[in-house]
């Protein structure tokens, strides 16, 4: 596995692009500041009647609608949401995608499932950073960065990877790490962690054991405590020293229960399940049904969403939460700025 750091990356040629950040959410409102931190020109494409022009603004970013922005960038990022990037390509973007221009993704789903087709005189990246995009501004303006992957799809103008990387530094990556890889690698094993274990795995892991505790009769309050809260005190020792760091911190009891007792409930049978999911990820299936669910109206999305609104685990958190105002207290996310 190739590892780049700053030192690698080449910010001068960068600076010289002009480019175009499509899209004003989470990664788009952290790459645009920190690009524009870093010395590069950057414009903001917007819909005419986004919502986000006015955050843009207010963080001093020039913005223009799509279409206008991309065809004056020669560098073009599409950060909107993944299941609206052919729409958006196909009527703002193709029309710009002329000889010696670039393509940036942060997340190879439209390229490896074949959504947006760029013509061949075009370089295609990816600069995907392993975090939210409040996560990358908040560790660059400390002087810190998110890690990325990097990836080359096609490269008629010879230096996409450079370019990509310099990228990837401007926005704070080149500090912690850019990791090459390919957008067949990162497509399929982003979808597959957020489905079998980060997202889809953990939330339904946490309402199993809430929902056990308190259909045998203990409080709400405790469920919640046990299996929600105490979830990010777990993870912040596995992510600072592994499995076995946080099972050295923990008591005994818990690391025998730890041991013996999370196989019963993650089995081979739960594996044989994951293995299902990703062949459904390799396949494009999975890919296929989420484009549909969208030209459906989103129907099941919405409906899916309310039902976990709706849940007791909900419910109860938000009560505990206001009662520890301090958990509040320098949150990434501001919704009035980013
Ligand atoms: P987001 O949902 O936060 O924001 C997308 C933005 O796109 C919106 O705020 C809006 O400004 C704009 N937009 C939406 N619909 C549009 C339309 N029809 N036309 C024009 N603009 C429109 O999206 P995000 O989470 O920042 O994701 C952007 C990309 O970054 C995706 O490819 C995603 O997979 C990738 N990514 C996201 C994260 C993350 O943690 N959020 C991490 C790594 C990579
Ligand atoms: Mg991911």
């Amino acid at each position: 596995m190739k590892v780049y750091y700053d030192k690698d990356a080449n910010l001068g040629a960068l600076r010289e692009k002009r480019i175009a950040i499509i899209g004003y959410g989470s990664q788009g409102f952290a790459q645009a500041n920190n690009l524009r931190d870093s010395g590069c020109q950057v414009t903001v494409g917007l819909r005419h009647d986004s919502a986000s022009r006015v955050k843009a603004e207010q963080a001093g970013l020039a913005t223009l609608p799509v279409a206008q922005a991309a065809a004056e960038a020669d560098v073009v990022m599409m950060l909107v949401p993944d299941e609206v990037a052919a729409d958006v390509y196909a009527k703002d973007v193709a029309e710009s995608m002329l000889p010696g221009k670039y393509l940036g993704f942060s997340h190879g789903f439209s390229i490896h499932f074949g959504f947006i087709k760029p013509p061949p005189e075009v370089s295609v990246f990816m600069v995907a950073p392993k975090g939210p995009g409040h996560l990358v501004r908040h560790e660059y303006t400390r002087g810190a960065g998110v890690p990325c992957l990097l990836a080359v799809h096609q490269d008629p103008n010879g230096d996409a990877k450079q370019t990509g990387l310099a990228y990837a530094s401007a926005i704070g990556g080149g500090r912690a790490g850019v990791i090459e890889t390919s957008f067949r690698e990162e497509t399929e094993t982003d979808l597959f962690g957020e489905q079998a274990v980060l997202c889809g795995g953990l939330t339904a892991l946490i309402k199993a054991g809430f929902e056990t505790l308190v259909e045998a009769g203990y409080a709400p309050e405790m469920a919640y405590f046990e299996c929600l809260h105490e979830m990010k005190l777990i993870v912040d020792l596995l992510y600072e020293g592994g499995i076995s760091e946080m099972r050295y911190s923990i008591s005994n009891t818990a690391q025998y229960g730890d041991m013996t007792r999370g196989p019963v409930v993650i089995n081979d049978e739960t594996k044989q399940r994951m293995k299902g999911l990703l062949a459904e990820i390799q396949s494009g299936a999975f890919a296929n049904e989420w484009m549909k669910e969208n030209r459906n109206g989103k129907q099941r999305f919405r409906q899916l969403e309310a039902e976990t609104r709706d849940h007791r685990i909900e419910k109860v958190g938000a009560g505990l939460r206001a009662m520890m105002p301090w958990l509040a207290a320098n949150k990434l996310v501001d919704k009035a700025t980013n």
